[in-house]
């Protein structure tokens, strides 16, 4: 298709900056985290973290380095088949600095580390034992990849004590070996997302879908029906926006109203909550969701 230029008027966005965010970045800078909020430049930096209600504060923790061993065409994250190794005290330094901030609701996720025997499972769980020691009113969402489809590893991380396990399709099954990894399949993150919500009793499961891809309403629909049939609890739904020239093209801007109504037709399907909007990301907002949604 031709090249779509002009950005429609609901994707121009101010990004408001609340004192919350000077303090959050200052620490962060001590601790050596990085937030995916301010490296990917999440225009919703000021509602997630800077919210009126800090107990529903949200902010996303990058774990496992900067540096991946995959290369999706949709995704600006840099790409080596050895990226350096892990930082041993990377989980002490995040229970840490999350036990200072007094955040209500932290996203954790990583880059794919493919080079990992464990694909940085351990890493992970033990991350999220760290906070809950330390901080345990703090609700954490684990954002993992498919751990190449080794669901011993997604056990190990729904096993750790974490609130909500998400692990994003990204987008319908027809697109995915266009968009996604090669290494990744639509099949492979259902098995991943069923086996999580069959590790414990009364976890949350979640997924994200990028629309503008290309894909059709019918085979969203399809995704969505599958989706169900796994067992997934949370959907959201956003624009897909190219980083730069060499990625994917957006094949088209999702209307606001075309949004609503996807979100409209899954909770219909019987999903416990869905956002949907241009803006939205997989973690926007998600201290707030879970709170209305789940702990009411
Ligand atoms: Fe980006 Fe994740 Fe794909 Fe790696 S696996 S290239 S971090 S989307
Ligand atoms: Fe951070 Fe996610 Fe919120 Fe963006 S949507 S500010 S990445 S928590």
């Amino acid at each position: 298709g031709k090249e779509i230029t002009r950005l429609p008027s609901w994707l121009k966005t101010n990004i408001p900056i609340g004192t919350n965010y000077n303090k959050i970045k200052e620490d962060l800078r001590g601790l050596n985290l990085h937030t995916v909020c301010e490296e990917a430049r999440c225009p919703n930096i000021g509602e997630c973290w800077g919210g009126s209600d800090k107990s529903a504060a949200t902010a996303t923790i990058m774990l496992m380095g900067d540096t991946c061993t995959r290369g999706c065409r949709f995704c600006s994250v840099k790409t080596s088949r050895r990226p350096p190794p892990l930082d041993v005290h990377e989980p002490e330094n995040t229970a840490e600095a999350l036990k200072r901030w007094g955040l209500g609701y932290v996203v954790l996720t990583s880059v794919d580390r493919d080079d990992l025997a464990d694909g940085g499972s351990r890493h992970f769980a033990e991350t999220i034992m760290k906070i809950k020691q330390k901080a345990p009113a703090i609700l954490v969402e684990a954002l993992t990849g498919d751990f190449m489809g080794d669901l011993a590893q997604v056990e190990i991380v729904a096993q750790s004590g974490l609130d909500v396990y998400a692990h994003n399709v990204e987008t319908v099954e027809e697109l995915t070996p266009f968009v996604r990894d090669r290494r990744a399949t639509f099949r492979q993150s259902l098995a991943v997302l069923k086996k999580a919500k069959e590790s414990k009793e009364g976890l949350i499961t979640k997924t994200s879908m990028m629309l503008g891809l290309g894909e059709t309403e019918e085979q969203v629909m399809d995704a969505l029906k599958e989706l169900r049939k796994a067992d997934v609890d949370v959907v959201t739904f956003g624009q897909y926006m190219r980083p730069t020239k060499r990625h994917m093209k957006v094949e088209k801007y999702v209307t606001p109203e075309e949004f609503e109504s996807w979100r409209v037709k899954a909770l219909e399907m019987g999903f416990m909550y869905v956002a949907s909007g241009p803006l939205v990301r997989s973690s926007y907002k998600a201290g707030e969701a879970f709170i209305e949604n789940v702990l009411k």
